[in-house]
């Protein structure tokens, strides 16, 4: 089974500043990130163990494990992609997801203001989160707490902002609603426009 691989910053560690310090940057994807990959890599392992040995008594553990490291692979994956450095973060002036936001929220000012409140608010560690509802066909906010606790099956994230305080706690330490009002400046809505456009 191929191993999961870190996936490689989209951008130099320097790239967010001054919204995003170069290194927090540096402990969040080279600490942090690579720390979920092991984690999954390891659970994937032991999850074969099990699987060879027709052992499943840890099977609590090592589902608990899959979805957090999991969870933190992949959020943590859109987290780097989500953003851009703050000259080349351009909102959308026109094109079907912009039609989308207007349909759901009224307009991008009130797509932002929902998603920072809710990533304001998570409740300890958590993920403030812009989904597309494939059901419904919907954009919806959702909040996540921790990131094991998957709130709604089928969601496909399109951007996410990490709410975690290693995210952000050098620069702007207690001041979680600083750092989230500031990376409004970063966001690659190019690369948001993208994957709505995908999973449409
Ligand atoms: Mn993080």
């Amino acid at each position: 089974m191929e191993d999961y691989k870190l996936t490689e910053l989209p951008y130099g560690y320097d790239a967010l500043e001054p919204y995003i310090d170069e290194q927090t940057v540096r402990l969040h994807h080279d600490r942090h990130h690579q720390g979920y990959v092991n984690g999954l890599n390891a659970t994937l392992k032991r999850l074969e163990e099990g699987r060879a040995g027709g052992d499943f008594s840890a099977i609590r553990t090592l589902m608990r494990n899959l979805a957090f490291h999991g969870s933190g692979v992949v959020l943590h994956s859109l987290y780097w992609e989500g953003l851009c450095p703050a000259s080349e973060s351009e909102e959308p002036t026109s094109g079907a997801f912009l039609d989308q936001v207007k349909r759901d929220f009224g307009s991008l000012e009130a797509l932002k203001a929902e998603l920072s409140a809710a990533t304001k608010t998570v409740e300890g560690s958590g993920w403030g989160v812009l989904g597309w509802e494939p059901l419904g066909g919907r954009l919806l906010v959702l909040q996540a707490e921790n990131h094991q606790k998957l709130t709604i099956w089928g969601v496909k994230p399109l951007f996410v902002i990490d709410a975690w305080e290693h995210a952000y706690y050098l620069k702007y330490q207690n001041r979680r609603a600083e750092y989230v009002d500031n990376i409004w400046n970063i966001v690659n809505w190019a690369e948001i426009e993208r994957k709505f456009n995908a999973f449409r």
